[in-house]
């Protein structure tokens, strides 16, 4: 026998559309075209949406792999100002503020971003768009348009440990139970079962009864969830015939845990699935939750109960725990950033070096299978940064050279670049100025290696030696 639309009843070919049972902008993987239609799921894909949008915060911190489409951007807040925060991750705002004084235009232009990631670039864009409506002359605006840029690099402020406020409420939109419901009843007809022990659930959902549906679903953290120490997506299903009932639990991100009533007068298999989707992995998991029996009283107690406050405010600290990088983690981005590093061809400055660095830690983070995802990145650039002091030691970079000769030309390559970067139009003529500027320059290098370290001395000796000459 071939299978019906469980909300619609219409027979389904191997044509329809694949349901997702849990939302794949979630991060769900389970899909099937065997539950529902294509049509039905075009017409419920408002509850996935709308569930999707509770938890975009979250989302948003963790990035999980979807089928198809980047992580959307989201809102939250930084220093009191409303930011983006854009699908790598970056947080972006840009404002402008004109005002005309006789001919001339006054622009207030306030930027947050990260350089080098996405939010650089969007508000680059931006300031280009806006100078492209103000000055027709393509020069003109040109001439204006580094001048722009060069204050922006001169003015800007960088912010250590940003505070970032996220507000998040669940059921914005009124339809949390029914997209609960949803799930639960998908997970159901997925395993199997008869799904006649379902009917008057479906009905709440076919029927869009939001007022109906919410004695049937609610908020529940039991300890067996909080004890995860990963972040999952869990769905449980249990028919239990002594007490008479078939219920869900639904577990998303850790973060939104709630039960779903599905039948108080149970009378069909005894049931006890359950599936545990690991985001980290993303993959099922092969876990047993080890869940005790709930009595009646109990289901009436949980239905019943006041929105957990205090629950839910620890299930997002220990969701936001799995964004803080552990040592081991650390060391492990390290090595994977010199290692990068190295492929750099042409010895770089101290601009191109902060520059690389904040490219390399976001690729490598974003490429990371564990996807630990920092919320704070800026911090997070900190804290390696600070651990890299080896990076701005030349001999590491020098090392990756094989041959003597190879080395020693390199050496001086690199030499002449410090020195060169040294000389500046205004100690040009002051060879005291200039001698001491080298040697600070010089001698903030560390240099492991000691023939390294011999030869760049005597290279420091021999160009003090020169400038004396000068004199
Ligand atoms: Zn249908």
């Amino acid at each position: 026998m071939s299978k019906k639309c469980l909300f619609c009843g219409k027979q389904l070919t191997d044509k329809e559309k694949p349901e997702h049972i849990i939302p794949n902008a979630l991060g769900g993987k389970l899909k099937s075209q065997s539950i529902i239609c294509s049509d039905c799921n075009n017409k419920y894909s408002y509850l996935d949406k709308n569930l999707c949008e509770d938890l975009k915060h979250f989302t948003a911190i963790l990035r999980p792999k979807r089928d198809n489409g980047g992580v959307p951007e989201t809102d939250c807040e930084v220093l009191g100002k409303r930011v983006s925060q854009l699908s790598d991750g970056s947080l972006q705002s840009a404002n402008f503020e004109v005002a005309k004084s006789e001919n001339k235009l006054n622009i207030h232009l306030q930027l947050i971003e990260t350089p080098g990631t996405l939010s650089e670039k969007k508000n680059r864009q931006k300031i280009e768009n806006f100078f492209k409506n103000a000055i027709k002359d393509p020069i003109k605006r040109k001439e204006e348009l580094e001048e722009v840029y060069s204050k922006i690099n001169a003015e800007a402020i960088n912010i250590q440990n940003p505070i970032v406020t996220i507000k998040n409420s669940f059921n914005q939109n009124g339809t949390l139970t029914l997209a609960m419901l949803k799930i639960a009843i998908e997970f159901y007809a997925w395993s199997g079962f008869d799904i006649s022990w379902v009917k008057d659930s479906v009905n709440l959902v076919v029927q869009k009864k939001i007022k109906e549906s919410a004695p049937w679903v609610n908020y529940y953290y039991p300890e067996a969830l909080q004890q995860l120490n990963e972040i999952y997506h869990i769905v449980i299903l249990k028919g239990d015939t002594t007490n008479k009932l078939l219920y869900a639990i639904v577990s998303l991100y850790g973060v939104l845990n709630m039960f779903v009533l599905l039948n108080k007068d149970y009378n069909g298999l005894d049931i006890n699935e359950s599936y545990v989707f690991s985001l980290q992995e993303s993959q099922r998991k092969d876990i047993e939750i080890d869940f005790p029996i709930i009595l009646r009283q109990e289901v009436n107690d949980i239905l019943s109960s006041q929105y957990p406050v205090d629950k839910f405010e620890s299930s997002v600290g220990r969701f936001l725990q799995h964004f803080i990088f552990s040592p081991k983690e650390k060391e492990l981005s390290l090595q994977e950033i010199r290692k990068r590093f190295f492929c750099i061809p042409q010895p770089f400055t101290e601009q191109e070096f902060n520059r690389n660095v904040n490219i390399l830690i976001s690729d490598v983070l974003s490429a990371n299978p564990a996807f630990k995802r920092i919320y704070q990145q800026d911090k997070v650039l900190d804290d390696i940064k600070q651990s890299l002091p080896e990076i701005k030691t030349y001999d590491s970079y020098i090392k990756e050279f094989q041959t003597e000769q190879r080395r020693r030309k390199k050496l001086c390559t690199i030499f002449m670049e410090i020195v060169n970067e040294a000389v500046t139009p205004s100690n040009m003529h002051n060879i005291e100025q200039l001698k001491q500027v080298i040697s600070t320059k010089l001698d903030s290098y560390n240099y492991d290696d000691e023939n390294i370290k011999q030869c760049m001395l005597s290279l420091k000796k021999n160009i003090l030696a020169l400038l004396d000459n000068l004199i």
